[in-house]
């Protein structure tokens, strides 16, 4: 499953390049291109779905696959002791720019309120 469009699925297919930090069979882990922390790591499915209500709702195992891949990329930063964030955005109110899921990993400085206002 893959959307000809989606700057994420060409990442998937190696059509553009980016910095992968954990690969499985169905999840790819990679550097965000414009990070808001030190570390600040995108965790996908390999497979094409739009947002979080999408994929937990096709296929929950993958959902769960996810959590435990950002788990472990957190480990492998090293940030793990000290505190990290997942943030996932979902349409027009939460700012989501990448229509394929994706969870944020932040870390390695205090991440400061939960929102800002
Ligand atoms: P969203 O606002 O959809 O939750 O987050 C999209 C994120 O994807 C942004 O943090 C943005 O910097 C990142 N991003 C967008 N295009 C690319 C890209 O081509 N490569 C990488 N590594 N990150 C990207
Ligand atoms: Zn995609």
């Amino acid at each position: 499953m893959t959307d000809q469009d989606c700057v994420f699925c060409k990442i998937v297919a190696g059509e553009l390049p980016s910095t992968k930090v954990r690969e499985t069979e169905r999840v790819l882990a990679f550097r965000d291109i414009n990070p808001k922390a030190p570390t600040h790591v995108m965790v996908i499915p390999k497979d094409h779905y739009a947002n979080v209500a999408e994929l937990s709702r096709s296929d929950p195992a993958l959902a769960g696959e996810l959590l435990a891949a950002a788990a472990d990329v957190a480990d492998d930063d090293g940030v793990s002791e000290d505190g990290w964030r997942l943030l996932a955005n979902s349409g027009r109110n939460a700012g989501q720019e990448v229509f394929h899921v994706h969870l944020h990993v932040f870390g390695g400085k205090p991440l400061g309120p939960m929102l800002a206002v």
